[in-house]
């Protein structure tokens, strides 16, 4: 096998469009079962339908998969697509581990990926949506005070400041563990909001779910990565492994991945949030009885300068439009996209580099599960 590293220009994309059809090639080269699932209604910025795409390498029906996701939170996919094509192209072709086959989802929320956003075509944050709807929706109890402080209704130094302030003193009466937890875990109440989880499952939730139903159906052991940016180091993986303390599924992907990464991460140095709905758990939920280990594996950008860009991407989505201003618009868009998916080679390299030997270290781990 070589070790040279695919070039990231290859890998990355100048938008959701360019980076679907990269996939695409990549997958029919390298000879997968590629299925489309096109949104029913929305359409991208060129006018070409929205889809999540799926590749599957392999045997249909091997009993060890590795899935992994890009594009949950819409516009980080670019590295997580990245991921995908560069596993495509370097490793592709290198017939897999006996009865293991490799499930890739490309933009699970396609909408967010076309549209520079992190949450879908309703706002909602699908990493939040995979809570039983039928079900009281989990309380935030301290959203709705800082609600207005975080998305100020003018993208000024002086608003921003004064929203600063006040976060600063929740932080002082709660403690920035709290805050954390109050601005990450969730929210069901605030559909113009950070961490909205929606009412109702997404577009992409039902796709996903029909996915795993359709391609995982035989699966009894899976290897599972749903990537994203913008917590930990530079350009460093950063994991959120969701499987149970003590269980054996996370002693497997310790095992994978190095037991200092998988386990006791505190992510930007607090508490982890208490994550409502993510997607693992629809994952999990959908395979049942069988064994799902694995982990939401991040890219380190701007650490916790991650936050006026989390605010940022809700301030242009609902407050810009009434205070237009397209030159303003253009850098502060160009900005958040950076936030998340440096344009630097430095980044790029490395969450190549990367994603890769992560990539592979999950195959050969559900190989000899
Ligand atoms: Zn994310």
């Amino acid at each position: 096998m070589t070790q040279l590293l695919p070039d990231y220009w290859d890998c990355f994309s100048a938008d959701y469009s360019a980076a679907r059809r990269a996939f695409v090639a990549a997958a029919t080269q390298r000879g997968a079962a590629l299925s489309r699932h096109e949104h029913p209604t929305l359409k991208d910025p060129h006018g070409e339908p929205l889809s999540v795409d799926v590749a599957v390498l392999g045997r249909a029906g091997a009993k060890r998969t590795h899935l992994a996701i890009s594009g949950t939170h819409g516009l980080e996919g670019a590295a997580g697509s990245a991921v995908q094509i560069a596993w495509l192209r370097a490793d592709g072709g290198i017939p897999l581990p006996e009865d293991v086959n490799v499930v890739l989802v490309h933009a699970l929320n396609p909408y967010g990926y076309a549209y520079d956003t992190r949450t879908t075509e309703n706002n909602v944050d699908l990493n939040r949506n995979f809570i039983d709807h039928t079900q009281p929706t989990p309380p935030n109890p301290h959203y709705a005070e800082l609600h207005p402080h975080l998305i100020p209704a003018l993208w000024t130094e002086a608003s921003l400041e004064a929203g600063a302030l006040a976060v600063e003193r929740f932080r002082e009466t709660h403690g920035a563990d709290a805050l954390f937890n109050t601005t990450a875990s969730g929210q069901y109440t605030h559909p113009d909001g950070l961490v909205y989880g929606g009412s109702g499952p997404e577009w992409s939730n039902r796709t996903l779910r029909r996915i795993v139903d359709e391609h995982l159906a035989a699966s009894e052991r899976v290897a599972f990565i749903d990537w994203h940016t913008g917590i930990g180091e530079y350009g460093e993986p950063f994991f959120l492994c969701f499987n149970e303390e003590g269980s054996a599924e996370q002693a497997q992907a310790a095992n994978w991945w190095g037991a200092e990464r998988v386990r006791d991460q505190r992510p930007h140095g607090l508490a982890r949030p208490n994550y409502q709905g993510l997607v693992f758990r629809g994952v999990q939920q959908a395979l049942g009885a069988r064994a799902l280990a694995g982990a939401v594996v991040e890219f380190g950008t701007r650490g916790l300068q991650m936050r006026p860009a989390l605010r940022l991407d809700q301030w242009l989505r609902f407050k810009a439009p009434q205070a237009s201003d397209a030159a303003r618009d253009a850098q502060l868009r160009a900005d958040l996209v950076d936030a998340f998916v440096p344009v630097s080679s430095v980044w790029r390299r490395s969450a190549v580099a990367h994603g890769l030997a992560i990539t592979r270290q999950a195959i050969a781990g559900v190989a000899s599960w």
